[in-house]
């Protein structure tokens, strides 16, 4: 941080809240320079070295006596095979240290960090001073400027990074928010600055800063320890970006957590305790504006920075949406607990008519107008609290808060919430013991369900208070349809339109169309959840995490799509800035070894990215070195039988396209003939679909093909066997890659944990239509491959599975059952592997019908007759057969 950065912050502070005062900093980073001499791998000696540091250190993450063993072993096989005992044994480190010391010596990447010493400085009581005013405690932070700047220079983000904000609209001509710089916050700051054209920041590059903040939690065998880190990601680069790479959210900051108000002074005197409180909500706002001063004066002036493309840039910064779930909210914003951060809604009735938006200006002049106790009252507003928005151009803190899918719906409404209140629901109505036996029932019907990739299983008994963020996820997939007949439908309805809510918000793209459903899904949610009121659950409806809901839609015109900018990107965070350097550390003075990790891993990842750049790691390497290595080589599904799905690297031409392909591998041990195979699969009809298949092939202007097998052409050649196809589709949505694209594992396998598996699919019927209407669901009992008339074919010998002609009213989910021929048999087909979109999930309907008590989801498509068609089981899945 410059000097005059720091002081002029300093002195805003000192002018704003005389109770905080900078004891001393010290610098962490010292970075050395260094010349390359011609040597790519600088500091490092040479290739293996830097291999050896990085499969150490940033892969397996030893400790220093692993490094140390490690070190000692090589030396000893040099030592082996060395006849000249002598000479350099060729082990460029003795100890861990020394490796340390190397990497410390990296001159790219991981900027410093710096420690500041914040104190209390205020008016001092007489008699005995509190702990809390004689404690220093530590801000640890980065210079963002420098954090930036590298980000910005970084080739990483070429080609996934928006230069300007801009208006998106799709082909239906219908607005699409999606990035932050594709909402109207952006334009309209921008509008501000870089597009007028009598301000010297005219033509300047528009740069949001994203923040957030998220008290993390480690813990050990022997106690836990608290940490705040402070995250920040440039709001230019593009949703899918942020959350496929491993760079695009930075920690820059970690904050004091003061201790708990000392317990005797507490209980003598509670107006200390308050004061203590005001010390500890004025420290995090000093914290938040130090760690931002150095952006300030690029907020009016612009920088001239390095881009992505290689150009130079002038710059112009802006604090941008801010990340952080309720409590937090509470504490950026001033307002008193239990009030809205973002409108004064009583707290009494958040949702009901009549609330205004808070701003910084209105909040002045209420400040100005009433006095503390009304303005807490009649306010929700603490009259002593600045936000640290106040000292940035441009920035109010209630406009800025983001919208969190994470927090807010996914934990909070939906598993604190809606799950609790339908347990308890159960229990009212029914009485403990029938209760128990049905919420049994219902998590029977859980683990029933088919499997389908990214889908995972409940392990036994919910223990909802562990449950994580990912958990809520999953329950979310298949909650619906295992309720459905044990609770009330309007409940059922609430809870399907609340869930919709969600998988629109959660959508990387949302069309004004879609925005507009969801907010008919917000109100329909809003009408029908007074049936907890009616049953008996609640008493009240006004909670601040449902009334968030209320200001999704707005938040999504100005920010973009809240994928961007959910909580659960900073929380992925916490494994590798918080959680794995913790693991690394000796757990004594823990924060000053993590931080000096989280700089290793950034100085590793960051030569790694030089050397990838420069084509360094292209080479050959040295003689016996092992080909690929070093190289991120994207995982193939080929490679991972037991993996269902995996992220793809780069984008795609249309993305409404899929692609199928079957298995490389083929099965040994199936004949290969057609009628041995037949009999071999238990298929006696395959012969005759198969048949049929040809027939079509050859005559394509036939709808129907001829009922008997003499009538199609013959086929005498071989038969390939497959287990499995993997489908290629974009999804920005779901768990994929930079570019949104996406792979998972169709299986059609005699032998899956010991179990046949045949998924169900969704095949093309009608191209001409959308949505369920062009489709019809599959399920796979072959996979094969063959040649006829000099051409490969690629096919699926399947069952089909039709759907009704109207979504179950309830949970809004298709129905399909199986197709019966005039025999009341399976109808089957031979189709081509192109005619199918990607896997369908199934739902058992249930019906008022237990799940026996040793029942495998194994047999679940086989021992149910209707389905439920799942459309919350992934976001591609919502927008591919949704009601919007
Ligand atoms: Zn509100």
């Amino acid at each position: 941080m410059s000097e005059q950065a720091l002081s002029s912050a300093s002195q805003v502070l000192e002018a704003r809240f005389p109770i905080i005062v900078y004891v001393t900093n010290q610098d962490l980073s010292q970075l050395p320079t260094s010349e390359s001499h011609g040597n790519p791998w600088l500091p490092f000696g040479d290739r293996l070295a830097y291999e050896w540091a990085r499969y150490h250190y940033v892969k397996l993450q030893s400790s220093a006596a692993d490094i140390q063993q490690g070190l000692d072993l090589w030396r000893a096989t040099v030592m082996m095979y060395q006849a000249d005992h002598d000479s350099c044994d060729g082990v460029p480190w003795k100890s861990a240290a020394e490796m340390y010391g190397t990497i410390d010596a990296i001159p790219v990447g991981g900027v410093g960090w710096t420690t500041y010493r914040l104190s209390y400085s205020g008016p001092q009581p007489t008699g005995t001073l509190p702990q809390w005013m004689q404690e220093t405690y530590e801000l640890n932070v980065r210079d963002v400027l420098s954090v930036f700047e590298e980000q910005l220079a970084s080739k990483e983000f070429d080609g996934e990074f928006e230069y300007m904000p801009y208006e998106e609209y799709n082909e239906k001509g219908s607005r699409v928010y999606s990035n932050l710089m594709s909402g109207i916050w952006a334009f309209r700051e921008a509008l501000q600055d870089t597009i007028s054209q009598d301000k010297k920041t005219h033509g300047a590059m528009f740069v949001p800063i994203i923040a957030g903040s998220d008290k993390t939690t480690v813990s050990v065998a022997t106690g836990h320890q608290e940490y705040h880190p402070v995250y920040a990601s440039l709001g230019n680069i593009t949703n899918t970006a942020r959350r496929g790479h491993g760079n695009g959210v930075v920690p820059i900051a970690f904050l004091p957590i003061p201790k708990r108000v000392d317990p005797f002074q507490a209980s003598k005197r509670q107006r200390k305790k308050t004061a203590f409180q005001m010390f500890c909500r004025q420290l995090y706002h000093s914290c938040l504006e130090l760690v931002f001063a150095p952006l300030k004066p690029y907020m009016m002036e612009p920088k001239v920075m390095k881009c992505p493309d290689g150009h130079f840039c002038r710059t112009i910064f802006g604090l941008g949406p801010y990340i952080a779930d309720y409590p937090e909210q509470v504490y950026l914003s001033g307002v008193v607990s239990t009030w809205c951060p973002k409108c004064d809604a009583l707290p009494t009735d958040l949702d009901g008519s009549g609330s205004h938006h808070r701003s910084h200006i209105k909040t002045d002049l209420l400040i100005k107008t009433f006095n503390p106790s009304v303005l807490w009252d009649d306010f929700g507003l603490r009259h002593n609290i600045v936000p640290f928005t106040y000292s940035f151009p441009r920035a109010d803190i209630h406009e800025l808060l983001a919208p969190d899918l994470l927090h807010q719906l996914i934990k909070g409404v939906f598993k604190d919430h809606l799950v609790e209140w339908v347990l308890e629901y159960l229990h009212l109505e029914h009485g403990e013991t029938v209760a128990l036996d049905i919420i049994e029932d219902i998590d029977r019907r859980i683990s029933a369900v088919p499997p389908f990739p990214g889908l995972r299983r409940f392990p036994d008994g919910r223990d909802y208070q562990q449950w994580t963020g990912d958990d809520s996820k999953a329950l979310m997939k298949v909650f619906l349809a295992a309720i459905a007949g044990y609770v009330p439908s309007v409940m059922v309805r609430c809870i399907a339109a609340f869930m919709d809510a969600c998988y629109i918000a959660r959508r990387n793209a949302i069309d004004s169309p879609s925005l507009e459903h969801f907010q008919d899904c917000v109100e329909t949610f809003h009408q029908l959840r007074t049936i907890f009121i009616e049953v008996g659950v609640r008493i009240s409806l006004s909670l601040p995490r449902q009334h968030a809901l209320k200001h999704f839609y707005r938040a999504i015109h100005l920010f973009g799509s809240p994928n961007g900018l959910c909580s659960s990107i900073t929380e992925s965070k916490h494994i590798r800035a918080v959680k794995e350097p913790w693991r690394r550390s000796n757990r004594y003075h823990a924060l000053t070894q993590m931080l000096k990790t989280i700089l290793r891993t950034d100085r590793m990842t960051a030569l790694h990215r030089h050397l990838e750049d420069s084509g360094a790691l292209r080479g050959p390497g040295p003689p016996g070195f092992p080909s690929g290595l070093g190289n991120n080589v994207p995982i193939d599904l080929e490679d991972l039988e037991d993996d269902d799905e995996a992220v793809v690297p780069g984008k795609s031409e249309n993305t409404s396209d899929f692609d199928v392909q079957l298995a490389f591998r083929t099965q040994h041990g199936y004949p290969s003939r057609l009628y041995p195979l037949a009999m071999y699969i238990q298929q006696p009809k395959f012969p005759l679909v198969f048949a049929q298949f040809l027939y079509k092939f050859s005559h394509p202007d036939e709808l129907v093909a001829p009922s008997t097998i003499d009538e199609c052409p013959a086929f005498e050649g071989a038969i390939k066997v497959h287990h499995s196809a993997i489908a290629t589709f974009y999804a920005p949505s779901d768990l994929s890659g930079s570019g949104g694209l996406r792979r998972e594992r169709i299986r059609s396998t005699p032998h899956f944990f010991g179990h046949p598996r045949r998924d169900t699919v969704f095949v093309v019927v009608d191209d001409s239509q959308v949505g369920m209407e062009a489709l019809e669901i599959g399920r796979v009992l072959l996979f094969f491959s063959f040649e006829y008339r000099r051409k490969n074919f690629s096919c699926a010998l399947i069952n089909w599975f039709v759907h009704t002609d109207e979504r179950d009213p309830d949970t809004g989910m298709w129905v399909v059952k199986q197709e019966l021929d005039r025999r009341g048999q399976p109808t089957l087909e031979v189709i081509h592997v192109d005619s199918i979109a990607r896997a369908a999930h199934l739902l058992p309907i249930y019906g008022d019908s237990r799940v026996p008590e040793n029942f495998h989801y194994h047999c679940a498509l086989d021992s149910y007759r209707t389905f439920f068609v799942n459309h919350y089981v992934d976001h591609h899945a919502h927008e591919f057969i949704g009601r919007d």
